[in-house]
């Protein structure tokens, strides 16, 4: 079709549409974004590579016959024909074949690490995962900036004087990145090679770029050491890669280890070791074993038909980037009916414009009150109109967090808290932990674009937004609405232990079981199994813990006045099933009367810990994550939706409500509560507080801090609007914390450990005694509310974010039942 050089982009696209009809079947009733994780191949290049193969016989190459002959004289065809599609001299660059990318990369980390002194390994923070992993072989790493690699190319001379002396540098960066499809420049490979004092390598991630562009090495001065890519990215087909090595390079390979059948002349065994490693081409020392030699010759064929129905690389780019243009543009005028956008893309223009963008869109949606939309939600709904787009992290661990605004501490805490690639839970604590990404390839078409558009605007556009689910509106409302804030947030990750304050400006996620991290564990008496509380043992108090995302512990310090073998014990936050006992059925405990299922530590380091603080053999235990039988964390969220349809009001009688078993309650309805956080957060009022202490001091006792009714949440009034009473709390039905709204089940009964002070883990007599003369209600005493989070139902809630809390939200009260 050498009509298609002439032709301009609408033409171009129409005549790949009707290509389209013919060639690709497979994308005929969908709409395939994901050209990035592989490109499509076409029904005549497996027809042809088919006939090829069936018609003609190919043998194994590392032979004399004659089919052997013809698979060697094609296989170095291809090598010449793949050379000459990047420009590349065989002069100056010998291509060796591997299985991808990936594997292009290990093979220079090979020949780098076999250095005498190894090798320092320095890479661009947008590079794929298949990169970075090189850092392991090295014996320094850096990590770089676009700015700073700037920067040390135009400081001549750099060196790393602090790092140990290694036989050779590699820097490595992409071309393009495959996350959001930012370009980096060619010349990064030649300036960095000058400006390093050490010997230094460039290595050039290909894959994303060389799948919609032409790369262009003629000039092999400049050329990177170094270049890998995946053919299936540009060709559909094979599944094959190649590493690209510019000669002055090739002495990085000179002291390789491993040899293989093909890579060896010969080789002696037994009573004397030796081998002859083969001396011409690089790439006969290299390729270890036989070649996928089908592959390669597929390779070959796939390159002349895509020449063929696409014409040069270069209409492929232009074709490929007007796509992705519109596709940004489409994206940015898709508003909510109350004008805010659906989407927030990322890689931002600022880059080098003559580099261009890559045909990759990367954003992420959110709703009309600017809650983020989950990404497993989104592929579902995509899926459903045939729509493949591709989620997540993306290999790209360094495009995600600076996109996304990830801190390391970040990424870690939703490590520990079990968040994995590829998981459902993808919005953790407010923040999304992947992105969008819809790439372009030589046979998409601007309908493409428009089926994906229109896709968008029927699930995600808002038209009809409830302005009262709006946090703008929120915080605009008259400030008499906001009377309240969130003065606190604790949790305590070992019942009855001491808790977590949350530091400020942090966001704390909220589950349906409570706040993240809250009673994930308990301690259990060796012998009899029940969990053990401060009611009893009120040393407990002083076990002061530390949720650290940054190192994934939950760190337990002993805060008292005996003299101890260990100060402080670290947990693993991570579920590591080593660290359990192998039995889970074995391994039940009793709250309060009650079976539930656990998992015990098996690490006597932990245990003794414990035991010598308490001062009596406890074993420290986990509530499993996914819930194991009836009486697991999960069963709980079940019981609350009976329990909610109870729920008492002061004062009068409060049949069934439940209590936290560590902070309280003695009298436990058997089969009714089966564990602890039975009601998932305790919040009480400043006011309260305040209002109790005054009838504290009445009877010349001294105030008790808040922090003795071991609550989840503190509200306390704002300076401006009209404060609630003190317990106004107690007739609080609904209320509103953040964009996040939560059910009241009722009043929190108290005993006597509300007596331990949580500062010095001694027993007094207040607050209960006065509690019981101001807040006895049917021979029982209360202070304080259960509260559960409610989920958003209906459309244009927050319904896809995981809810989190902070303090400084402001709250407002709903007191008519939802
Ligand atoms: C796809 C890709 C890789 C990995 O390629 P494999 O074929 O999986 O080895 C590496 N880097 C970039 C930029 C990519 O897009």
């Amino acid at each position: 079709m050498a009509g298609l050089y002439l032709m301009d982009e609408v033409q171009y696209d129409a005549a790949i549409e009707a290509l389209r009809r013919t060639e690709y079947p497979s994308i005929q009733d969908s709409t395939y974004l994901d050209h990035a994780g592989t490109t499509l191949p076409s029904r005549s290049l497996m027809e042809t590579f088919g006939r090829e193969l069936t018609q003609t016989l190919y043998g194994n190459p590392h032979s004399a016959s004659s089919p052997s002959q013809l698979s060697s004289c094609r296989i170095e065809d291809v090598r010449l024909a793949l050379l000459s599609f990047l420009g590349a001299d065989p002069r100056h660059f010998d291509l060796v074949f591997v299985a991808n990318a990936t594997a292009g990369i290990k093979l220079v980390t090979d020949g780098l690490r076999s250095m005498p002194h190894g090798y320092g390994f320095i890479h661009h923070e947008a590079c794929h995962t298949s990169v970075i992993g090189a850092r392991e072989e090295a014996a320094w790493t850096q990590c770089l900036s676009e700015a700073e690699v700037d920067s040390w190319t135009s400081t001549k001379g750099f060196t790393q004087s602090s790092a140990p002396r290694t036989s050779a540098t590699l820097f490595a960066y992409s071309a393009q990145s495959h996350f959001d499809g930012r370009r980096y420049p060619l010349s990064w490979s030649d300036a960095m090679r000058k400006a390093s004092v050490d010997t230094l390598y460039t290595l050039l991630d290909a894959s994303s770029f060389c799948s919609s562009s032409s790369l262009d090495l003629s000039n092999s001065q400049l050329a990177p050491d170094f270049v890998v890519l995946s053919l299936y990215k540009i060709l559909g087909f094979p599944d094959l890669g190649i590493l690209l090595v510019r000669k002055p390079a090739e002495n990085v390979f000179a002291h390789r280890k491993y040899f293989g059948g093909g890579t060896v002349d010969m080789v002696l065994c037994g009573k004397q070791q030796w081998h002859a490693p083969k001396t011409q081409a690089l790439h006969e020392r290299l390729e270890d074993g036989t070649l996928p030699f089908h592959n390669i010759i597929a390779a070959g064929i796939a390159l002349e038909m895509h020449k063929t129905m696409f014409g040069t690389m270069g209409l492929i780019s232009r074709h490929t980037s007007h796509l992705a243009n519109h596709l940004r543009q489409g994206l940015a005028q898709l508003k909510h009916a109350n004008g805010l956008p659906i989407a927030v893309q990322y890689g931002s223009d600022d880059g080098d414009d003559a580099l261009g963008r890559g045909p990759i869109v990367t954003f992420n949606v959110r709703d009309s009150s600017r809650a983020w939309v989950s990404l497993s939600e989104f592929e579902k709904l995509a899926n459903v109109r045939k729509i493949h787009v591709r989620t997540g992290g993306m290999c790209s661990p360094g495009g995600v967090a600076s996109a996304l605004g990830l801190e390391p501490w970040e990424m870690r805490r939703n490590f520990s808290a079990g968040f994995r690639c590829g998981a459902e839970d993808d919005i953790v604590a407010g923040k999304p932990t992947g992105a969008i990404r819809a790439s372009f390839g030589a046979m998409s078409t601007l309908s493409d674009v428009t089926r994906f558009l229109d896709f968008l605007s029927e699930f995600f556009v808002e038209q009809n937004v409830a302005l009262s689910t709006e946090e703008d509106v929120a915080v605009d409302d008259p400030v008499s609405k906001h009377a309240l804030r969130v003065k606190a947030v604790t949790v305590f990750p070992i019942k009855s232990c001491g808790g977590y304050t949350i530091p400020p400006g942090v966001e704390w996620e909220v589950k349906p079981e409570g706040l993240a991290w809250d009673r994930e564990w308990c301690l259990v008496h060796q012998g009899s199994g029940q969990a053990l509380s401060q009611k009893r043992y009120p040393v407990m108090a002083l076990l002061r813990p530390t949720i650290d995302f940054a190192t994934g512990v939950l760190r337990i310090s002993y805060c008292g006045t005996n003299s101890l073998t260990e100060a402080t014990v670290s947990i693993p936050l991570e579920e590591d099933p080593r660290l359990f006992e192998a039995s889970i059925s074995d391994s039940t405990a009793r709250v309060c009367g009650e079976p539930v299922s656990m998992m015990r530590y098996a690490c006597g380091n932990i245990n003794d810990f414990f035991s010598e603080v308490i001062g009596v053999p406890c074993v420290l235990a986990r509530f499993p994550a996914g819930g194991r039988g009836m009486a697991s964390r999960n069963s709980k969220a079940k019981l609350q939706t009976h329990q909610r349809k109870r729920a008492p009001r002061l004062p009068g009688a409060f049949p069934g409500v439940p209590s936290p078993p560590d902070s309280d309650s003695e009298l436990y309805q058997p089969g009714r509560i089966l564990l602890s956080n039975e009601s998932p957060i305790l919040m009480i009022y400043s006011s309260s507080v305040a209002e109790l202490n005054r009838c504290i001091a009445d009877t010349g006792a001294d105030a008790v801090p808040e922090s003795t009714f071991r609550a989840n949440i503190v509200l306390e009034s704002t300076e401006s609007g009209t404060a609630p009473a003190a317990y106004a709390e107690d007739s609080w039905e609904n209320i509103q914390i953040g964009s996040q709204r939560y059910r009241l089940l009722g009043a929190c009964r108290r005993c006597q450990m509300v007596c331990v002070d949580q500062e010095t883990g001694k027993k007094g007599q207040e607050p209960l005694s006065t509690l019981a003369k101001t807040r006895r209600y049917d021979g029982k005493v209360y202070f304080g509310a259960h509260m559960r989070h409610e989920p958003w139902t209906g459309a244009g809630g927050s319904r896809n974010s995981r809810p989190w809390i902070k303090v400084g939200d402001l709250v407002s009260i709903d007191s008519l039942a939802s």
